[in-house]
Formats: C-alpha cells, structure tokens, sequence
C-alpha cells in the first residue's frame, strides 16, 4: 500500500507557482491577487480561509480577507462580490461556504462573475467543464485529479465509484473521470444515499472516491484487494487519548482499508490540502487569462 502523499505533492505545486510568479513579477507584471469572504465565526471555516491566505503568502500571491458579521444581510454580501466582480487589481475570489442560513448560498454563486471563479461553482464553468471547455474546475476535484496525475495512477478503462453527489465534489468528480483523456477514461458509478446494495458497487471498484461526510462509513470489507481509494471526508470526532478530545478522520474507515488497497489518502494530509493548492492554481490562471480572455 502507498500513501498518496498530499501534503508532499501540495508543496510541490506551491514551489512550482511560486517559481513562475517570481518569473512574472521580474518581466513586470502584476502579482496574482485572491480575495476570500467570510462570513461569521464557523470555526473550521476561519481554518481553511486562514489556509488559503497562509498558501497565497507561500506562493507569492497577494491576497485579501474579507471578514463580516453573521449578521450580514444577503444584500449587503451581493454588493461585496459586486464590488469584487468591478475590482481590476482582484483576479479571483471566493466566498467561504457554508452561509448563514438567511443567506441564498445559490443566489451568492451566480453573483460571481465567472471569470473570476477560482472555486469553480459558477454554472457557467460546471457546463463548461462537463462539455470538456477550458473551465476553472472545481478545486476539490481538481486537486483530485492532480493526485492521480502525479502519482501517476492509471486510469483508462478502470471502473470508479463515487460516493456521494454533491455539486462541488461527488457528482463533479464523476464527470471529471469520465472525460476523453487522462486523468479520465473511467467507467463512472455515482452512488448516493439512494444506491441500492452500497457496498457492492463500492467492492466492484477499482478506483474509489469518497465524498460523503459520514466519519469511517467505507469499511474494509467493502473494497477490493488493489483498489485505488481517495477519501475527501473531513470529520471531526471525538478521540479521549487526545489533548484537544478529537481527532480528525475521513470517510473512509483507514486502518481496516489501507492494508488492502494499493494507494490511499490519509485524513488529514490528504485531499484537503489539494484543495487548496488546486485554488492556487486556478487563481495563477486567472490572472493569467488562460481561461477567459
Ligand atoms: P454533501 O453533504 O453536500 O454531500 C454528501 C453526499 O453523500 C450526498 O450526495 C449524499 O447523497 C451522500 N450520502 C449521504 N449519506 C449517504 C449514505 N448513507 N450512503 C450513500 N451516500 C450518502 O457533502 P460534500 O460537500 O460533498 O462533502 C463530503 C465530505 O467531504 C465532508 O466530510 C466534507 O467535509 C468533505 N469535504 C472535503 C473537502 C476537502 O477539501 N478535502 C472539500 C469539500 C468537502
């Protein structure tokens, strides 16, 4: 079994934008610039922003935080991605899901213009991407895909399971590994809360993502000897022999299903810090222009 190194491979990517801003900066232009919104005090919300801003730092990135109160209306957050959406100096920018409940998350997303969704949750660049166009991809999946590409993992005719088909990873991740070229080419099964005999898909898979938010929900006895697993969950439970009481685990029971699979994700050290170097990367190329003129 090989662990499928995030923290490494994140690193890796962040030394290569960093070389190539250093590069752009020196022939006088302009340093990419990523700007974050977050609304109120969800604490692991202020853990991935505070990433993301620490990652910018790394890469040379400049990048602004934009804090508001719980409080905040929807029309006075339409007017800040409005005033993000006329900023020049602003290549891309996020605002951090989840919202306050009295906030139309859907409503936030369409607001952005999509040239500069570095999150890739506009529907403009969802289309783009299913019909294979230049899109900002959605950067969970994204940083998904550049796991499989640098560990260089086969994956033209393999059968791949994902489970869980959220807008932003499950069913993206599906069409991703669908798609004419590599990392792609896979027969795709996208399970859900209403799959019929779960465990059974998952055991035909040679390649399996899981995208669910239920702590250790995939068991070993579901996955078949050399499988491929990518585990996206991010759960916090609770763990006495810990200072802090809890540790964090994946969606993906680790210890019963490292031992039979040929590489896996570990939680943490995995697919989330991808994420964020996958928001890099789509940020270098807006500012870039490489995907929109
Ligand atoms: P979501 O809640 O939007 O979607 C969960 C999906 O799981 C749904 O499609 C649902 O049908 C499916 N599901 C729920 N119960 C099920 C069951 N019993 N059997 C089969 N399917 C079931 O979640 P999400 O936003 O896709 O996130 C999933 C997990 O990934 C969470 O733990 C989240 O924290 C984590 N996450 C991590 C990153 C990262 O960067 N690593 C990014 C996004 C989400």
């Amino acid at each position: 079994m090989q662990l499928l190194d995030g923290k490494l491979l994140s690193e890796n990517i962040k030394s290569e934008l960093a070389a190539e801003v250093d590069q752009m900066v020196a022939k006088g232009a302009k340093r990419p610039h990523l700007a974050a919104v977050l609304v109120g005090e969800n604490a692991a919300s202020q853990v991935y922003v505070q990433s993301k801003i620490r990652s910018c730092e790394q890469v040379g990135f400049k990048s602004t935080l934009i804090r508001q109160e719980a409080d905040i209306t929807e029309a006075e957050l339409l007017k800040i991605v409005d005033q993000l959406n006329q900023d020049p100096d602003v290549d891309g920018f996020i605002v951090q899901l989840p919202l306050p409940k009295h906030i139309d998350e859907e409503r936030i997303t369409l607001a952005i213009d999509h040239r500069k969704d570095v999150d890739g949750f506009h529907p403009i660049n969802f289309g783009r991407m299913a019909q294979g166009l230049p899109a900002f991809l959605p950067a969970t999946p994204y940083g998904i895909l550049e796991i499989l590409r640098r560990y260089n993992i086969e994956t033209a005719g393999k059968h791949c399971v994902v489970v869980g088909r959220s807008n932003i990873v499950g069913t993206p991740m599906s069409i991703l590994l669908s798609r004419k070229g590599y990392p792609g080419d896979c027969t795709v099964t996208l399970t859900h809360s209403r799959t019929k005999d779960l465990p059974g898909e998952v055991r035909r898979a040679d390649i399996i993502v899981a995208a669910i938010g239920i702590p250790q929900f995939i068991k070993g006895d579901w996955v078949k000897d050399g499988a491929v697993v990518i585990d996206v969950g991010i759960n916090r439970i609770e763990d006495a022999s810990r200072k802090s009481g809890t540790r964090l685990v994946g969606d993906v029971d680790f210890e019963a299903v490292a031992p039979k699979c040929s590489h896996i994700t570990p939680v943490p050290g995995g697919v989330g810090l991808m994420t964020v170097a996958a928001l890099m990367m789509n940020t270098l190329k807006a500012c870039k222009k490489e995907i929109y003129q």
